[in-house]
C-alpha cells in the first residue's frame, strides 16, 4: 500500500468502496470481487489449475491483482480501524493523565493552604506563649505606698537580713513575680508571713502581716495579692519587712534595694 492511498480514519465508507474499484483491473467480473485474503487464496488454487490446463494468459495474471488489491484493502481496513482504537486509547490515557495531573496540583495547592494556616496558628501561638512567658516574668514592687524606714545590713550585732516599707495595717502586698507559694507561716519573730519561690528560682520572704490570703503550694501571677501588711511578730509599728534569696530557700539573703533595681525597680 502506499500512503497516497491511504488517508485514515476521515475517509467515508462511500469514498472507501469507489477507491476500491478504481483499484480493480477492468477485466474483472463480478463474481471474482471476493472480499478476504482467504478468497484470494481460493482464486489462486483455482488459476493454478487453468494454467496446467493451458489457460490464456490476460486470466493467469488478473486473479492475482485481484487478492493484491484485496488483501491491500483488507490491511487498509485493519491498520485504519487499529490507529483509530490506538488514538482512542492515547486519548483516553492522555485524559486520565490529565486528570491526575489535575487532582495532584489540587492536592498540592490543598496541601500548601494547609501548611501555610499550620504555620500561621503555630506563629500565633508561639507569640502569645512568649507574651504569656514574658507577662510571667515581669518584676513587679512588693508595695504601692510606703515609706522606707531601714535598709538592708549589720544593725545591733545582727544582720538585718532585707528592708523596711512602713505603711497603714491592711496595705496589700503584692507577689513581685509569678511563683508558688513556698510556706505561710502565723508564728515567729516575723509575725504572719509568706515565702514565694520564683520562676527564676529566687525565693522572696514578707513579714508581720496582718493577714495573709493564700495558701502553700499556690501559684501567683506578678502583682498578685498575697495579704496586707501588718504588726505582727516582732515590729514596732506597722511595716513590711521584704527579704530576697537569690538561691533559693536556703541561699544567703541579699539587699532588696540592689536586686529590685537590677530588674528595674527602684524605691
Ligand atoms: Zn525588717
Amino acid at each position: 500500500m502506499s500512503s497516497s492511498s491511504y488517508s485514515g480514519r476521515h475517509r467515508t465508507p462511500g469514498r472507501h468502496r469507489a477507491s476500491r474499484k478504481r483499484t480493480l483491473p477492468r477485466a474483472l467480473t463480478p463474481q471474482f470481487a471476493l472480499p478476504t485474503a482467504a478468497a484470494a487464496t481460493l482464486v489462486l488454487t483455482t488459476t493454478g489449475a487453468s494454467m496446467a490446463g493451458s489457460a490464456p494468459l490476460e486470466l493467469k495474471t488478473t486473479p492475482v491483482d485481484l487478492a493484491l488489491a484485496q488483501s491491500q484493502v483488507t490491511e487498509i481496513r485493519d491498520d485504519t480501524a487499529a490507529l483509530a482504537e490506538r488514538r482512542s486509547a492515547t486519548t483516553d490515557q492522555a485524559a486520565l493523565l490529565q486528570g491526575r495531573e489535575q487532582e495532584a496540583e489540587r492536592v498540592a495547592r490543598e496541601k500548601e493552604r494547609e501548611a501555610l494556616a499550620k504555620k500561621k496558628a503555630e506563629e500565633a501561638k508561639k507569640k502569645a506563649e512568649e507574651e504569656a512567658r514574658k507577662a510571667a516574668q515581669k518584676w513587679v514592687m512588693p508595695m504601692g505606698k510606703y515609706n522606707y524606714t531601714s535598709g538592708f545590713g549589720s544593725r545591733w550585732g545582727r544582720l538585718h537580713a532585707g528592708i523596711d516599707l512602713a505603711a497603714p495595717v491592711g496595705t496589700p502586698l503584692y507577689s513581685v513575680s509569678s511563683g508558688t507559694v513556698l510556706k505561710a507561716s502565723h508564728t515567729g519573730a516575723c509575725g504572719n508571713n509568706v515565702w514565694v519561690e520564683h520562676w527564676d528560682g529566687t525565693v522572696t520572704r514578707y513579714c508581720h502581716m496582718d493577714y495573709f490570703s493564700v495558701s502553700v503550694g499556690q501559684r501567683v501571677a506578678p502583682g498578685e495579692k498575697l495579704g496586707g501588711s501588718g504588726n505582727t511578730g516582732r515590729s514596732y509599728g506597722p511595716h513590711l519587712h521584704f527579704e530576697v534569696r537569690p538561691g533559693g530557700e536556703n541561699g544567703e539573703p541579699v539587699d532588696p534595694i540592689g536586686w529590685l533595681r537590677s530588674k528595674g525597680l527602684s524605691l
